[in-house]
């Protein structure tokens, strides 16, 4: 479906709660969908997620099993498991997108579900403990590491800010700046030293612990910190690429603009989740999935590709009694 020759209404890149949830309503609209998924979702490295209504905690693998699992019941939706590589708007007014297997997908609307990269430090077994005793997001695992010691990998201003919040829960803070000087101004330094956060201008050597179960850091110069949880405050970037390649406005932050229906600069692109601006939950970047997918669903409804059973009767439409008729969801 939707290699050349044989276009296809939507194609969402993207397999993340935000491309799965646009996929779930365009396959809802009985719209004819590629979703192309690398597999790399942000989370895949947490056992557990936090904060997702009605599945708290849940395993992000498991969700987007079932999630998955779900969505094989739209026979209009395809998922392929494969990397968008570039994405353009062709002569005939359909888009282009080239996978790396050397595939070509035409759509006539794309949906840009993408996410982001995250910046990891630099140390040993930190892969070890990442998902389980580390983390980088206060909000998601703040709540697990109350009562504890905590250490914070990070250099910049911003780091203060951080290490605030996540007093919030933690017994104790130290910041380590990873053998870079901290970049703070006095101000922040005095805000450090009233909140009781130690900042330690060091390399960090090693987590130390087993079965992700973290224990201490061992610093360059041999100097041991004891603590149960750390959280790194680095960077991360939207991997807007295809974005970028096809015009779509990104903010200054880097992410990817879009109107409240997650409609981009570019007519009939659309994004959503972590690469669109806004708070990086996975309810968030379902939530706007399922707006984009609509969106995008319904902006096609006056240019059919022709679906399997159309020549079927299909019942008039009725007005609604006692009450305004809607085209579907109140997307005004
Ligand atoms: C350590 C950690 C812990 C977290 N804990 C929580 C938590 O407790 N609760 C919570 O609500 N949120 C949590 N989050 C945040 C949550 O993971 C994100 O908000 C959510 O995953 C965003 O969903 P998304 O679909 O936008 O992006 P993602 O989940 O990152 O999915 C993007 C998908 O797009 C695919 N992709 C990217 N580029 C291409 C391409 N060119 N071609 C094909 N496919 C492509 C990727 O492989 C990936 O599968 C956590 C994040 C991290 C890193």
């Amino acid at each position: 479906m939707g290699d050349m020759g044989d276009p296809v209404e939507a194609c969402v890149v993207g397999g993340g709660p935000a491309g799965l949830a646009a996929a779930t309503w365009l396959g809802r609209y009985r719209r004819a969908t590629v979703v192309l998924d690398s597999q790399e979702h942000r989370n895949r490295w947490v056992e557990a997620a936090h904060g997702y209504l009605g599945s708290d905690p849940v395993s992000p693998t498991a969700l987007l099993d079932r999630a998955r699992r779900d969505l094989a019941r739209y026979e209009s939706i395809e998922l392929r498991y494969a990397t968008a590589t570039s994405a353009q708007c062709s002569v005939d007014g359909l888009f282009s997108i080239r996978t790396a297997d050397g595939r070509e997908i035409h759509a006539q609307r794309l949906v840009l579900a993408t996410g982001v990269r995250d910046e990891f430090p630099d140390v040993e077994n930190f892969f070890d403990h990442y998902g389980k005793s580390v983390f980088h997001c206060p909000s998601c695992d703040g709540f697990e590491a109350r009562n504890k010691a905590v250490v914070v990998f990070g250099w910049s201003a911003q780091v203060a800010s951080f290490s605030r919040g996540l007093l919030d829960w933690a017994a104790s803070v130290t910041v380590v700046t990873d053998d870079h000087p901290f970049e703070g101004e006095s101000d922040h330094r005095a805000e450090l030293q009233r909140l009781g956060v130690h900042v330690v201008e060091d390399a960090v050597d090693e987590l130390c612990g087993s079965g992700g179960i973290l224990e201490s850091v061992r610093l360059r110069t041999g100097g041991i910190i004891p603590c149960a949880r750390a959280f790194f405050s680095i960077a991360h970037h939207q991997r807007t690429a295809l974005a970028e390649q096809l015009g779509c406005e990104l903010t200054e932050e880097g992410a990817i603009a879009v109107d409240h229906e997650g409609r981009t600069s570019v007519a009939g692109v659309y994004a959503a989740g972590d690469v669109t601006p806004g708070t990086q939950y996975i309810q968030v970047a379902a939530a706007n999935g399922a707006q984009a997918g609509t969106a995008c669903a319904l902006s096609l409804r006056d240019e059919p590709l022709g679906r399997p059973d159309d020549d079927h009767d299909r019942p008039e439409e009725q007005p609604v009694v006692g009450g305004e008729q809607r085209d579907g969801p109140n997307l005004a």
